[in-house]
């Protein structure tokens, strides 16, 4: 089995993408290695089994792919949270502030439900800003959100902090510093 080393060396980096002097960490070069990628899920899920997780919510769209596998071995469900205008039914929504602007997560307004056991999945943790808002979104639904998880964390960017500073736990796997 790799270890979590070698999940870091899994991930691709693409210099100046998508903007000069930004160093992209690109996941699918670990999605596409069979042992990476069932070694980072198995990883991602293992504080969780057996804490009665009813919800998986991933983050469009990398976070659809893992939040599928991880639903899967958690034997949970799985919503999908979206950029605004892409779910048919009826939904709310949460702004965030990015770099140069701001955008819009949604999820169906049905998607979870009170009292709900709901763990977050994304690829990677930036400055946390999707994620706080997911949290944000989730919770005014009136689910628990029991923790997030990202394979990969940019830890001077922040974000893992700023999830937890919300009281929910953040699990990652490996750091680019
Ligand atoms: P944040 O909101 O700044 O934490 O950015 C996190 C979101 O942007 C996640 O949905 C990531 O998939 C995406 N993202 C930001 N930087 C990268 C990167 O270097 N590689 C892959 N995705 C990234």
């Amino acid at each position: 089995r790799p270890s979590f080393s070698d999940l870091k060396n899994a991930i691709r980096t693409i210099p100046d993408h998508p903007a000069p002097g930004i160093l992209f960490r690109d996941i699918t070069t670990l999605l596409g290695d069979a042992r990476a990628f069932r070694r980072a899920v198995d990883e991602l899920v293992q504080p969780f089994a057996g804490l009665k997780i009813a919800k998986i919510a991933g983050i469009e769209a990398r976070g659809f792919i893992l939040g599928g596998a991880v639903a899967h071995q958690l034997s949970a469900g799985f919503v999908p949270v979206r950029k605004k205008g892409k779910l048919p039914f009826q939904t709310v929504s949460m702004p965030y502030s990015l770099e140069y602007g701001s955008d819009e997560i949604e999820v169906h307004k049905d998607a979870v439900s009170p009292g709900e056991r709901v763990l977050l999945v994304d690829d990677l943790v930036a400055t946390g800003g999707t994620a706080e808002a997911a949290v944000k979104l989730l919770s005014s639904l009136g689910a628990e959100v029991v923790a997030a998880c990202f394979i990969v964390d940019l830890p001077d960017l922040g974000g893992a902090d700023k999830v937890r500073r919300l009281g929910v736990p953040v699990r990652t796997l490996v750091s680019f510093e």
